[in-house]
């Protein structure tokens, strides 16, 4: 086993973040003991999951002599905007390359630029943070392939470019979350959280693979599901499973067993980013009974899904329940529309 001590790593948030207790909205709900972990508060531009990410994709762009990120995504990427930011407090170059949503029923919008994205969100963010490049392109176009040939272009005028693939979800972006995990088991042991389950959102799965691992890697039991955000179940769950390989085989762990990934695909509505009224509840609902804010792509999803499975019956009041807000909250200015 590879001690994730002694891999490369920056740090963009000083300690862990604060996992608390919601009496409030669990009150309301009158189910489980809900707790929440505030990644929303990690550090860089907003915060978010994607900081724990890019601690160990920075440190190794850094290792390689990278001068320059590429990265890809969703017009309203909070991953763009978080790599955008790091590369800004490293002095790093930093180019983007994004699709635009889908359209309001689902399908692609058409040709590139056919629908420019409003100047508000993250992409808004993308210009303070004086991104190097913004690419709009249509959505379902080749952006990794696009990022390559960026990559030989800049290659050709001497630069040395490092590539984070969508949402910083390949072994080394995951281990941000395997590190989470054992924040996680920490603050169990520290707060008294006795066999919780943990729920959070499953989007290129970085996120919930790194916490599979983690949690298996420290030997506990647990469980973990994930709601999905763009993808049927049967879509998500082979997605998960390869990145728990892969991430397990890069830290020569075990192998970890098949069943500890569930992606629940009931939550996605129409398609990814398109708000469902389920999500705009759900954000109301944290809203006025805690004060906290989620996003309308992720955490805003995700939290109806769990709003459904206690209102379905699937936790019983003795139980506990873990919710990790992955932030994203820069979104929810792009999104005003779903809450009118
Ligand atoms: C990217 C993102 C997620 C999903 O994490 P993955 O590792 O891509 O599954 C969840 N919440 C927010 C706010 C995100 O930006």
């Amino acid at each position: 086993m590879v001690a994730l001590n002694e891999i490369p790593r920056r740090r963009y948030t000083a300690g862990a973040t604060p996992l608390e207790h919601l009496r409030r909205l669990s009150a309301e709900l009158g189910g489980p003991q809900i707790w929440i972990k505030r990644d929303d508060r990690l550090g860089l531009t907003q915060g978010g999951n994607k900081t724990r990410k890019l601690e160990y994709l920075i440190a190794d762009a850094l290792n390689q002599g990278a001068d320059t990120l590429i990265t890809v995504g969703g017009v309203q990427s909070n991953h763009c905007r978080l790599t955008l930011s790091a590369a800004r407090a490293e002095g790093l170059d930093c180019h983007l390359i994004v699709e635009e949503d889908l359209g309001p029923d689902g399908t692609a919008l058409g040709p590139a630029g056919a629908n420019p994205p409003e100047h508000t969100g993250n992409f808004l963010l993308f210009d303070l943070l004086g991104a190097d490049s913004v690419t709009v392109l249509g959505h379902g176009a080749d952006l990794l392939g696009e990022a390559e040939i960026l990559a030989e272009k800049l290659r050709g005028e001497g630069r040395i470019p490092y590539i984070i693939p969508v949402g910083g979800s390949n072994p080394i972006g995951a281990l941000g979350y395997v590190d989470c995990a054992h924040e996680l088991l920490d603050q169990f042991a520290e707060e008294g959280v006795d066999s919780p389950t943990i729920v959070t959102p499953s989007g290129s799965a970085g996120m919930q693979a790194g916490l599979i691992v983690g949690l298996h890697s420290a030997g506990s039991t647990v469980p973990i599901i994930g709601i999905n955000v763009s993808r049927s179940q049967a879509e998500q769950e082979p997605k998960i499973v390869d990145l728990v390989d892969s991430t397990a085989r890069f830290l020569d762990l075990p192998h970890v067993p098949r069943d500890a990934t569930t992606g629940l695909g009931d939550y996605v509505g129409i398609g990814y980013a398109l708000p469902t009224p389920e999500m705009a509840e759900a954000v109301r609902l944290f809203a006025r009974a805690e004060g906290i804010l989620l996003d309308p792509v992720y955490t805003g999803k995700a939290a109806a899904g769990l709003i459904d499975l206690i209102r379905s019956g699937r936790f019983p009041s003795e139980d506990t329940v873990v919710f990790v807000h992955s932030g994203g909250v820069p979104g929810l200015y792009a999104r005003t529309q779903a809450f009118t």
